[in-house]
């Protein structure tokens, strides 16, 4: 199997800061890029502060984080940081001609053997790694948000994807501390496919005004025992995100995947979660590494915008 210990995470917003930090702490050296140095930045002090309240909490030692720390390196190009990486895991936004724009120069710049992961939580990694002439290379990494605390890494075998980079992959997420699940590639996998389309059904109850945001969101809590109320979630995953999952899978499965028009219109809006300081709900500004962390306590009070 093709030994890994130098990853390259391209894109240091949500999901890129934290990929890099469960990779630093399982033991990789970690190159983290991003087209905005104010990205790297804010992903610095994110990751330090998450560090350090996984040692006030007893979930890491002072050593393990220090040394996770030093582990992490930024680089201003994709050159620069897939150059000497064995795995490169790619987390633009969602959109394939972004995705395709990385896939197309990695390929390029990255040695023959390295393998490139993508994070999409739902597009064809067989559409995005077909643009490179390593396809059996190629495969897709799917983790969770905030990646240092969920345990679930979906790895997705696109149509070429060969023996050893699945095995690779699957190792790789091992050594970050994750579970993993091994699919075969299709819209949306498993999570991203069943959680857009309740996070859908929500924004069209909220449109019916057939409850408070608020209430949607207590009553998949207590009444469905869900961790979290879709528009948490939501607020938490990116409205933006979420809208173009859903017309993905809205033109690869179907109708029953037609984005509610009033997801469309907060994204119009600029209502992008918590990342925007406000999206379905309103956020006061947050220290660093308190911001994704789905604190309930923190939830703001519902915007004024809001169905009843
Ligand atoms: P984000 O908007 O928070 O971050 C994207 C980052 O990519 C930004 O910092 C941006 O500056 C950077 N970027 C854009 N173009 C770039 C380029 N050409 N080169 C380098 N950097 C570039 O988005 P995110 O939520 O982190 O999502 C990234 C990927 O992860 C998407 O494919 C998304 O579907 C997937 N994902 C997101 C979640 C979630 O909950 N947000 C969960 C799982 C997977």
């Amino acid at each position: 199997m093709a030994e890994v210990r130098t990853i390259a995470v391209i894109g240091a917003g949500i999901m890129g800061r934290g990929i890099a930090h469960a990779a630093a702490l399982g033991g990789y050296r970690t190159i983290l890029e991003d087209i905005l140095p104010t990205a790297l930045r804010k992903a610095e002090t994110e990751i330090r502060a998450n560090l350090d309240k996984a040692v006030e909490i007893g979930k890491v030692t002072k050593d393990a984080a220090d040394e996770a720390f030093e582990r992490l390196e930024y680089a201003s190009s994709v050159e620069q940081a897939a150059r000497e990486a064995d795995l490169v895991i790619e987390a633009v936004p969602e959109e394939m001609e972004s995705k395709i724009e990385i896939f197309t120069l990695l390929d390029k710049v990255s040695r023959p053997g390295t393998i490139l992961a993508s994070n999409t939580s739902s597009l064809s990694v067989t559409e995005i790694s077909s643009v490179t002439y390593r396809a059996p290379k190629c495969v897709g990494m799917h983790f969770f948000n905030p990646v240092h605390k969920m345990k679930l890494l979906e790895v997705v075998r696109a149509l070429e994807t060969d023996d050893e980079t699945l095995a690779a992959a699957v190792e790789v997420g091992k050594h970050m501390g994750k579970e993993v699940v091994v699919i075969k590639e299709s819209p949306g996998f498993i999570t991203s496919r069943i959680n857009a389309m309740i996070g859908n059904e929500a924004f069209y109850m909220l449109q019916e005004g057939v409850a408070s945001a608020h209430d949607i969101d207590k009553a998949l809590k207590l009444g469905l025992n869900h961790p979290m109320g879709p528009f948490e979630m939501v607020d938490l995953v990116g409205l933006d995100t979420r809208l173009h999952i859903l017309e993905y899978l809205h033109k690869t499965l179907g109708e029953k995947f037609r984005p509610a028009p009033l997801l469309v219109q907060y994204v119009k809006a600029g209502r992008l979660g918590r990342k925007a300081g406000r999206g379905v709900y309103e956020y006061p500004q947050q220290e660093p590494g308190k911001g994704e962390a789905g604190k309930q306590k923190s939830m703001g009070e519902v915007v004024s915008g809001e169905q009843k």
